[in-house]
C-alpha cells in the first residue's frame, strides 16, 4: 500500500501563492506517496481556495485540509500580519493538527522540491520532536550577517547550531508528550513583551528554546538557500529555498528563474492547468 506523507504549508498574498503551487508541484512530481496538504485558511484568498487548489489537487493528485486556529485571548497578539504568519508556523503545532496525525513536514512557500519528501518524513530524529537544517555556513560574503555567531545569540546556544526555519519535520506524537507547544508559547509570551526580540519569531524561538525542546539537527542538503550556501553544495541540494538576499535584495521571481530551470516549467505548467494564459510577471 501507499504510504502517507503530510505537508503543513501557508501562503498569504498574491506571490506566496503562485510559489505555494509551485512548491505543491514539485513535492508531487517527486513523490510516490499519497500526499496530504495542510494549509493555513485563514490567510488565503477566495480564488485560491476555491478555485485553483480544488483544480490543483485533482490534476495533481494529492489531498488537502484547510486548517485554522483562534489566536489565544491570553498569548501576546503580533500586529504585523507577517508576524502573525510566523506565529501560526510555530505556536500551535500542537493543536492544529488531528490527534491521529503523528508527523507533519513544514514547507515554506517559496521553495522547490527536488527529492522525495517521504525520506525526510520517515527519518529517525532521535527522539527529538523537530528536526531543522542548521544554516550554511560556507558563502563568506554573507558572514557579516550571521547574528548568531556573535554577542547574545553565541552565549545563548552554547555551541549548538542555529537553525533555518524554511524546512522542519515535526514529531507531533513527541511534540505533544513534551508539552512542547506550551513551553514555546510560555517562552514566546515572555520574549515578545519586548520588541527587539523574536525578529525572526519563527525561526529565533525554536533555536532560542533548544536547550529545552531539544532540535534534531538535519544534514546539509536538505535545505539550500544560495544566500547562506556555496554554489558548490548547490547541486546535492534536495530541497532550494528562495530565501531573501539582505546584501542584493534580489526578488524572489527573478531568483528563481536565474537559479531553477524546472521553476519556470512548473510556472507555465500551472497557469496550463488552471487555462490561464502564461504571464511573464504578474507582480
Ligand atoms: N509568507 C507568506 N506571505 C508573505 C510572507 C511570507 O505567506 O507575504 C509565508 C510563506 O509561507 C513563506 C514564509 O512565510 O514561505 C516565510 O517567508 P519568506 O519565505 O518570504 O522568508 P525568506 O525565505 O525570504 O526569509
Ligand atoms: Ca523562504
Amino acid at each position: 500500500s501507499k504510504k502517507s506523507l503530510n505537508i503543513f504549508a501557508v501562503a498569504s498574498g498574491h506571490l506566496y501563492e503562485r510559489l505555494m503551487s509551485i512548491m505543491i508541484t514539485s513535492v508531487m512530481k517527486q513523490t510516490q506517496s499519497h500526499v496530504t496538504f495542510w494549509l493555513i485558511d485563514n490567510f488565503m484568498s477566495p480564488k485560491f481556495k476555491n478555485v485553483f487548489l480544488p483544480i490543483l489537487s485533482a490534476k495533481l493528485g494529492f489531498e488537502y485540509r484547510l486548517i485554522s486556529y483562534k489566536w489565544p485571548y491570553w498569548l501576546n497578539k503580533e500586529t504585523v500580519k507577517q508576524r502573525t504568519i510566523w506565529g501560526y508556523k510555530i505556536l500551535f503545532l500542537d493543536v492544529l493538527f488531528p490527534m491521529d496525525l503523528e508527523r507533519v513536514i513544514f514547507v515554506d512557500a517559496d521553495q522547490i522540491v527536488r527529492t522525495d519528501l517521504q525520506q525526510l518524513y520517515d527519518m529517525n530524529i532521535n527522539g527529538a520532536p523537530y528536526a531543522y537544517v542548521p544554516f550554511c555556513n560556507d558563502r563568506p560574503e554573507i558572514e557579516g550577517f550571521r547574528f548568531w555567531n556573535h554577542g547574545y545569540w553565541k552565549d545563548h546556544l552554547r555551541g549548538k547550531p542555529y537553525h533555518i526555519s524554511a524546512l522542519y519535520l515535526v514529531d507531533l506524537t513527541v511534540f505533544r508528550k513534551l508539552l512542547a507547544g506550551d513551553k514555546l508559547r510560555a517562552q514566546y509570551q515572555q520574549l515578545s513583551v519586548d520588541k527587539n526580540s523574536l525578529s525572526n519569531l519563527d525561526q529565533d524561538l525554536p533555536n532560542n528554546m533548544q536547550h529545552l525542546v531539544p532540535i534534531f539537527s538535519l544534514p546539509p542538503e536538505w535545505l539550500w538557500c544560495e544566500t547562506w550556501c556555496s554554489s558548490k553544495t548547490f547541486k546535492n541540494a534536495k530541497t532550494i529555498d528562495l530565501c531573501n538576499n539582505p546584501m542584493t535584495k534580489e526578488k524572489k521571481l527573478d531568483v528563481a528563474r536565474r537559479l531553477l530551470p524546472e521553476w519556470t516549467q512548473y510556472d507555465n505548467y500551472i497557469h496550463s492547468v488552471l487555462n490561464k494564459a502564461p504571464v511573464k510577471d504578474e507582480l
